[in-house]
């Protein structure tokens, strides 16, 4: 079945479940439907001759013009689910876009996909492109382009043929990500991709579960709990950025929202746990942590079972290219307690892991079909065989059975708090600063697990190290290109930079600065 025909089933079994909660505002599955057929039939309606599938547009790029994606711009709010379905349903894939990306970064993007259509749920000034606020279309029947608001009647019911929604091979979402060139690049994840990678990723809910999202859409981690909560039947709760910033209000929430089930990397509940009220007594509900996206330790793990004795911890592993996750575990308190490696699990069906060289290299039903519009980038990191297709990861790992175990990184991919960055794109935004000639980031590793950012930078004009604010001007520049995830701690500056034999920038050198 696909992910639509999913969620419609729930629809059908019990409307009136709450499909989605944020900031106040609910949705059930029967207004999640409703709503996401009626802003599926404006997109046909006005889009259709702009946004190419009707009109069949055959131009050079071939399928991903004829399928437009649609930029979903916002947070959390409820219409940004409802925005993700009807694009579905009326046959175009959609790109989310969270509302902490700098505004440069959000016009990267939007440029990138060379989108005729944002879908916001919060203000955008984005007067190049022909934004529709969602809530206004859905509300009063109005659209908004840049800010005049022009009348256009939304139908008030209605559904959209089966026939106009996205078939299995056509591109479901495309999730940018930090590409190492300094911009952000697209991976695309196929209907198909994302309804097999469901498939699996049901049996970690119980259905009709309370869940919790806390990555913002625009992570594939939250692929993880939006998808599988409204396949499986689940409710699903957003925990707001403005919330998370305060530990103490963090688990507020997911006391009010009696959450059963949290969905998050490790870092967030390592940041949890430092509060003692986070214990299994305050929190009876509490059923499963399920964790993907960065290395989980064993001390995280012990952690969580003194704390909570009778949850289960899930440990996952994947790249947004590979549809959030491949393998799975849980990690018992035996495995913690044993002083072995944490494993990140075994395979899931439809997904096989071949180790080249320690490099995980997976292929399978959840793997892209590449980069949007990156020829190049897809043909480096992905490849053909025997009419099967491989994703090359950059991790490395090794077999036990058929239990997976993560090593490292080959590049210079990093995960801070969770969040995925390439250091050349760091670096790239930092030479792109007037008088910046060169620049080296490097992250600062304390028990095994990535504290911070220090970036190395080169002055044309000036030897000196830099005063605390010319340091808070670079960082201030670069905040204009990048979110705040991915600004470095220091900045400190060198008069030559060091190079091993093949002139490059001495990386092992520049840590013993650190
Ligand atoms: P992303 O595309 O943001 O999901 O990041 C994918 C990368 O995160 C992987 O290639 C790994 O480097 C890292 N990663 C994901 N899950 C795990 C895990 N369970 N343990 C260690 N690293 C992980």
């Amino acid at each position: 079945m696909l992910v639509l025909e999913k969620i419609y089933e729930n629809y059908k079994a019990d409307g009136n479940r709450v499909a989605y909660e944020s900031q106040g505002c609910s949705l059930t599955y029967k207004e999640l439907w409703e709503q996401s057929d009626r802003l599926a039939l404006l997109i046909l309606e006005r889009f259709a001759g702009a946004s190419g599938k009707a009109l069949g547009e055959s131009t050079s790029e071939g399928e991903e013009e004829t399928h437009k994606p649609i930029v979903v711009f916002g947070h959390k709010k409820p219409e940004m689910l409802v925005s993700f379905l009807a694009c579905a349903k009326a046959g175009h894939p959609y790109c989310p876009v969270d509302t902490s990306m700098p505004e440069s970064r959000i016009k990267d993007i939007l440029q990138a996909v060379g989108t005729h259509i944002v879908l916001a749920t919060e203000p955008l000034d984005a007067p190049e492109f022909q934004v529709v606020y969602v809530d206004a279309a859905l509300e009063k029947g109005a659209m908004q382009a840049g800010k005049s608001v022009q009348a256009h009647a939304v139908p008030t019911r209605g559904t959209v043929s089966h026939e106009q929604w996205l078939r299995p091979e056509d591109v479901f979402y495309i999730i940018f990500t930090s590409g190492s060139t300094g911009k952000p690049k697209g991976v695309k994840i196929t209907c198909e991709n994302l309804s097999r990678f469901t498939d699996w990723s049901e049996g970690f809910f119980e259905k009709g579960a309370r869940v919790m999202n806390q990555a913002p859409f625009s992570f594939d981690l939250s692929v993880m709990d939006t998808y599988t909560s409204m396949t499986r039947g689940c409710s699903l709760y957003g925990l707001p950025k403005e919330m998370q910033k305060e530990c103490g209000e963090t688990l507020e929430f997911i006391q009010n929202k009696e959450i059963q089930y949290m969905v998050s990397t490790p870092s967030f509940v390592n940041m949890l746990l430092a509060d003692q009220n986070f214990n299994e007594k305050a929190f009876p509900n509490l059923r499963q942590f399920l964790f993907c996206g960065e290395k989980l330790t064993e001390e995280t793990v012990k952690r969580i079972y003194q704390r909570f004795p009778n949850v289960r911890v899930i440990n996952t592993y994947g790249p947004t290219e590979s549809t959030v996750a491949v393998t799975s575990v849980e990690i018992t308190k035996e495995m913690a307690d044993s002083g072995d490696d944490i494993p990140i699990g075994v395979v899931k069906p439809g997904s096989q892991i071949v180790i080249e060289d320690e490099e995980i290299i997976i292929c399978g039903d959840t793997v892209s079909p590449g980069y949007f519009k990156d020829e190049e980038k897809t043909r480096n990191a992905f490849f053909e065989k025997d009419g099967t297709r491989y994703y090359k990861t950059g991790d490395k790992g090794y077999f036990k059975g058929d239990m997976l175990y993560y090593i490292g990184r080959k590049d210079n991919q990093i995960k801070l708090h969770g969040y995925r960055i390439e250091l050349g794109d760091i670096e790239a935004n930092l030479m792109g600063i007037n008088g910046i000639t060169e620049a080296v980031v490097l992250p600062k590793v304390k028990d095994g697990a990535i504290r911070s950012l220090t970036a190395f930078v080169v002055r044309s004009a000036d030897e000196s190290d830099l005063t605390f604010q010319e340091a808070k001007a670079i960082k201030s520049k670069l905040s204009e290109k990048l979110p705040a995830y991915m600004i470095p701690k220091k900045i400190r500056a060198i008069s030559e930079m060091p190079r091993n034999i093949n002139g490059k920038a001495d990386r092992k050198k520049l840590e013993q600065l650190l």
